[in-house]
């Protein structure tokens, strides 16, 4: 069934709900709301909106369910599969109004907030406070609802795990206006079917988030980088079920190969302390003390060495553990924006070498060039397909024949089509490909029952 317009009487709604100087019709809308941050997916919405409570985003959803009105959710725009996009017009609900930290309770170690919180304030705020937020995906600049509606995972996964396990409440406007609340500041939940955790990583799909409880977590005393050049990606990532079993578990663990490394360093203008080697490891460990850490430091490195690499540089000033953070926070700009787009695959530990070698040489086979790095602690990598010099159809045409051929190969594999940047509007084909008929059919009962007219972020995820 079609959508209706956004009417004059809508918007005449609309502006009663907000105020006049917080809706803006298309016409007047900036073009970064046409789009999110990669996906090459464009879409316009008839009017976005600037509510700033929970009350005001029910009135504007009733109106949208009455009217059968398509409702697009954007935190900060920051996602990289076209999730925060109006693909089906209606109205653009942008939380970016809603940035209030409402509550700090100590005593249960857990903060309440409101949706568009940006990460990095939040972090920094959370420390001056002497807690820990853990969650730590690339773009700090996101929202932490986004990062709920994505279960964005990031560099401190492999330790701390992702945002879904920080979440401990959540408040949600449904497809009809109604407001409820999942969870609380329990830390743990055994009541009923946990709607809360369905929710987390739904992409605005089944319903639109208001609030969020989250954990906090005592800062770690200390924390020290180590860069580990290889010549080889296979010893470099060998490396990674090994510190597993010997019971290291660092905070942060990525893999990256040279021509990454100097786009980055060659985009931030900045030196890198080591150059040269074709593969490296950058951790970051944690540890309650400086002896514990000196232990960590010691049996890590000596691993390293025993699996091949050529060395073991440590960076244990603040200045140092920036440069290098800096260097891998760069990447994905590093590679242009415009002129790539992503496979953000993950596979079982001990076959990230195989799926990267992999695609390496498909994508030479295709003529076209790609970029791979990642989390290799928890199997997470994002394969970059770079456009270059090809001609736009060209491009698009040896692109898709290469994610087709990676999908393939990460299902055979073991491996998921996402590992944290989403769905979205443009990996649909894959998730559809790639999961069972009976688990695709139940996720389209479950988005029937939370969205029964289909008007919460239409054309993504399914
Ligand atoms: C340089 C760079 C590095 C990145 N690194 C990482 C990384 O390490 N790990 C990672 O996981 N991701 C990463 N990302 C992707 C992106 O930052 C995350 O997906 C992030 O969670 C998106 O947050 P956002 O506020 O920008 O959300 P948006 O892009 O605005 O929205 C994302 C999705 O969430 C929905 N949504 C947003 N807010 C709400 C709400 N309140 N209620 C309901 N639905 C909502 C939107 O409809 C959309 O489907 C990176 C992106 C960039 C550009």
């Amino acid at each position: 069934m079609p959508y209706n317009p956004v009417t004059d009487e809508i918007l005449e709604a609309l502006r009663g709900i907000v105020g006049e100087e917080h809706l803006v019709l298309r016409a007047d809308l900036a073009e970064e709301y046409s789009h999110d941050e990669m996906a090459p997916v464009r879409g316009w919405p008839e009017v976005a909106v600037f509510p700033r409570s929970t009350e005001e985003i029910a009135r504007i959803v009733t109106l949208a369910h009455e009217n059968r009105i398509p409702v697009t959710t954007r935190g900060a725009g920051t996602g990289l599969m076209g999730g925060a996009t109006a693909v089906e017009g209606g109205i653009l609900l942008v939380t970016a109004r809603m940035d209030r930290v409402l509550e700090v309770d100590e005593a249960n170690m857990v903060a309440r907030i409101e949706p568009g919180v940006v990460l990095l304030t939040f972090q920094e705020e959370m420390e001056k406070r002497g807690f820990f937020y853990a969650p730590d995906p690339g773009e700090k600049s996101a929202t932490i609802g986004g990062n709920v509606m994505t279960n964005a995972g990031g560099m401190r996964a492999v330790k701390h795990g992702v945002t879904r396990d920080h979440v401990r409440g959540l408040k949600v406007v449904t497809a009809d206006g109604s407001v409820i609340d999942l969870g609380g500041k329990v830390a743990k939940n055994a009541s009923g079917y946990n709607l809360m955790h369905l929710m987390i990583g739904s992409e605005g799909t089944l319903g639109i988030v208001t609030e969020i409880t989250v954990r906090l977590l005592p800062l770690p005393a200390e924390l020290t980088s180590l860069l580990v050049p290889f010549q080889s990606l296979e010893d470099a990532v060998g490396v990674v079920p090994t510190l597993g079993k010997e019971g290291i578990i660092p905070q942060a663990l990525e893999f990256f190969r040279r021509d990454v490394l100097e786009a980055s360093t060659d985009y931030l203008g900045r030196a890198f302390p080591h150059g040269g080697a074709p593969v490296y490891l950058l951790l970051r460990m944690e540890a309650s003390s400086p002896a514990e850490m000196e232990r960590l430091i010691d049996r890590t490195g000596r691993l390293c060495l025993e699996a091949g690499a050529e060395d073991v540089l440590i960076a244990d000033t603040a200045e140092r553990q920036r440069a290098l953070w800096d260097a891998r926070g760069a990447f994905l700009e590093a590679l242009g924006w415009s002129e790539q787009d992503e496979c953000d695959i993950v596979v079982p530990r001990d076959r990230i070498a195989e799926i990267v070698l992999y695609s390496d040489r498909i994508a030479e086979d295709i003529g076209l060039r790609l970029s791979s790095f990642g989390h290799a602690g928890d199997g997470n990598i994002h394969i970059n397909i770079l456009r270059e010099n090809l001609e736009r159809g060209e491009w698009e045409s040896r692109r898709d024949r290469v994610m087709e051929l990676i999908y393939q190969k990460c299902a055979e594999l073991g491996g998921k089509v996402s590992g944290e940047h989403g769905i979205g509007h443009s990996k649909r084909a894959f998730l559809a490909q790639y999961s069972h008929p009976v688990e695709l059919e139940m996720m389209r009962r479950i988005k029937a029952a939370f969205d029964p007219g289909g008007i919460l972020n239409p054309g993504k995820i399914l």
